[in-house]
């Protein structure tokens, strides 16, 4: 199972990454989880544009879907369409919402390109993943992932705040990517994000083997988001996510 960081930029593309997008990849078959500003583009140095297999929509937050929409695009227009339909886990009103975020009719939307799934919490399968869903805490339906292909597994928070749920979800993970979207400070707003602090007590909590600091947005000094990460007690490695990082974790 092979992880590429392709965009972990936090709420908007900053100058080296885009916003949130993650490829996973396990015997030929890949999966998106998140798909936000800037990603599609950055994705062709990692795969074909048509070898996309599956895509996980955390939420519907612009920086986690709106590069659905160009990918519509190349999916119901490009040379060899039509393209078989990408199935898209995502929140139940994605379909209207995309299609809101494009400007085209709901009907038939971006069905001629995937089949939407709406998100529940609970476990099944995508292609050689489990792929199990938790809601999180944040201000509209957010869901946590954890994806694993039997003998390794990623867990991922979307975005959250302090949440029993996503450390239930990362328990025992090989790899986290765990939001760290605030550095510490007076005021920080409750059930929205992480700070870097936060992100390493849940990774404690899970007793996860690596955890990799992401969604980092771009007006934050990121070596003080790692530092606040690094002091916090979790014993294993801690970094930063940078766009184009692979972990492959076979
Ligand atoms: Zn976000
Ligand atoms: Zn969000």
């Amino acid at each position: 199972m092979k992880v590429t960081i392709v965009g972990c930029s936090g709420s908007f593309p900053g100058p080296d990454s885009p916003a949130s997008c993650y490829l996973v990849e396990a015997d030929g078959f890949r999966m998106l989880l998140d798909f936000g500003g800037g990603s599609l583009g950055a994705l062709q140095r990692h795969i074909g544009l048509y070898d996309v297999d599956a895509i996980c929509l955390s939420h519907l937050h612009a920086d986690h879907c709106l590069d659905m929409c160009g990918y519509h695009v190349a999916r119901t227009y490009g040379p060899a369409a039509p393209y078989p339909l990408v199935p898209v886990y995502a929140p139940a009103d994605a379909p209207r919402r995309l299609s809101a975020a494009y400007g085209m009719p709901d009907e038939p939307g971006m069905e001629t390109a995937f089949q939407f799934v709406p998100l529940a919490p609970g476990s099944f399968e995508i292609g050689p993943f489990t792929l199990t869903a938790g809601l999180v805490n944040h201000p509209v339906e957010a869901y946590g992932f954890r994806v694993s292909d039997g003998t390794r597994s990623v867990a991922y928070s979307g975005d959250t705040g302090e949440s029993a749920e996503l450390v239930k979800l990362a328990a025992g993970a090989d790899l986290m990517l765990c939001e760290a979207s605030f550095v510490e400070g007076p005021d920080l707003p409750p059930d929205l994000h992480l700070t870097g602090r936060q992100a390493a007590e849940h990774a404690d909590r899970a007793d996860v083997g690596r955890l990799v600091l992401t969604h980092l947005v771009p007006w934050n000094d990121q070596r003080t988001v790692l530092e606040q990460a690094t002091g916090a007690g979790f014993a294993g490695p801690v970094e930063l996510a940078r766009s184009g990082a692979v972990y492959d974790l076979a």
